[in-house]
């Protein structure tokens, strides 16, 4: 503390002689200035306090209006806030202790001032109020801070955590103190080297920053952005963790929700070409490296779809496309890659199958898709597909040859009739 200005002292005394060792001290003092000013009584000190602000209170016990420890509390009231030392004229401990409960910030035995003592123990009340003044401000802005934040021990234990970590986790910080937080919000999504990890970190002391899925109370599971910061003690040893957690949930949604706009045909929800074309070049890669791994293209069109939007309008055109992608999807397996490239232009990459498979696979959703009967005030909606099929090959370039290849084998289906599938001879 380095206080220019003198520190205010409100006096109450009703003993002349004691007041006056008292003002005599403080004027002596090395460790500060003091500005004193003297009540005799309670109602006296009331006035003094009401006249201008002090920084410390020193109160005699027994005055002429009121006695003891209601001294105390009636000056609490008065000083509010005003730090109070009590000038205790026992040499009685238990009733200092008493005093302190009573509210008093420090105590000293009349008389027993000592060199300094006095002054200091007035400068060190002004401080504690300062620093306690500090620390509420501080516990104020993390209680109304809109992130997360959790106090722990060394062991990980939490000692404190604000509202918005009950927010979060759905634990108000009264349940999470004692445990670990691991035991409350763990949703096991993390396997065990990610928090290993995590625990490298810290305990080199290094902070921790990362995103992981947790827990709610309620069994929810929510994306978080978590920060983690060891405390240190003067001695270098870790003494407390501070972590500091953002609810991340809804940036994540929106991320996976323009990652599948990015992805997917808005009409049908396949693949679109991007995609598609991006997984025919890993497929074609994998081809010319593995020597048993087999991968067949199927090139799909509607027949004579342009009739059906001349005719039935294009919301039954669209109705076609999306009843068309739906038997495409229920036909795939989870590994192939159903895109819609375009139009009425439709392609599976079937992963691991060899021509067999794919022909099989073709038949079955031509067979499926003859079956269509979309109801319309014009009459009936029927359509055909014609698929075109290529197996891709080891010594292909890249994806471009097989597209060829298959394409290829699509007009030769539709020259050769339409709602059928032709094998690449090319
Ligand atoms: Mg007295």
């Amino acid at each position: 503390m380095n206080r220019l200005e003198a520190i205010r002292v409100l006096l109450v005394e009703d003993e002349a002689g004691d007041a006056h060792l008292v003002k005599m001290k403080l004027r002596q003092a090395q460790c500060g200035r003091f500005e004193v000013t003297w009540a005799q009584s309670l109602i006296e000190a009331q006035r003094c306090l009401a006249a201008s602000p002090f920084d410390v209170m020193l109160l005699d016990l027994s005055l002429p209006d009121s006695e003891g420890l209601a001294t105390i509390h009636s000056a609490r009231v008065m000083a509010m806030g005003t730090p109070i030392v009590v000038l205790s004229g026992r040499g009685d401990t238990d009733f200092a202790l008493t005093a302190l409960e009573a509210g008093a910030l420090d105590y000293m035995v009349k008389g027993d001032f000592g060199y300094d003592g006095l002054a200091r123990v007035v400068r060190y009340a002004l401080l504690r109020t300062e620093m306690e003044a500090r620390n509420n401000l501080l516990i104020t802005a993390l209680e109304a801070a809109a992130n997360g934040v959790v106090i722990t021990d060394k062991d990980a234990i939490v000692i404190w955590a604000n509202p918005a970590f009950g927010r979060l986790t759905g634990y108000s910080p009264e349940e999470a103190v004692g445990h670990k937080p691991n035991e409350l919000i763990k949703s096991g999504v993390q396997n065990k080297e990610f928090y290993q990890d995590m625990w490298a970190d810290l305990l080199a002391g290094r902070h921790w920053r990362g995103e992981l899925i947790n827990k709610r109370k309620n069994g929810s599971l929510y994306h978080e952005e978590l920060s983690i910061a060891p405390v240190k003690n003067g001695a270098g040893e870790i003494t407390h963790f501070i972590g500091i957690k953002e609810d991340i949930t809804e940036r994540k949604e929106m991320e996976a929700q323009l990652q599948k706009l990015a992805s997917t045909d808005p009409l049908t929800g396949l693949f679109n070409r991007r995609v598609f074309l991006e997984q025919l070049e890993q497929e074609a890669a994998k081809v010319a490296r593995l020597t048993h791994y087999s991968v067949v293209l199927l090139m799909l069109d509607l027949d004579f779809f342009k009739r059906i939007n001349d005719t039935f309008g294009h919301d039954t055109g669209d109705a076609v496309l999306k009843t068309f992608a739906e038997i495409v999807r229920n036909n795939s397996r989870a590994i192939d890659v159903p895109a819609r490239l375009g139009g009425e232009e439709f392609a599976i990459l079937l992963s691991g199958a060899d021509k067999k498979d794919a022909l099989s696979m073709a038949e079955r959703l031509r067979q499926q898709v003859s079956e269509i009967v979309i109801d319309h005030e014009a009459g009936p909606v029927q359509i055909t597909v014609s698929i075109g099929a290529a197996a891709l090959l080891a010594d292909d370039k890249n994806g471009e040859a097989v597209l060829h290849r298959a394409d290829a084998a699509l007009y030769e289906a539709k020259d050769r009739g339409r709602n059928q599938t032709y094998w690449s001879c090319f």
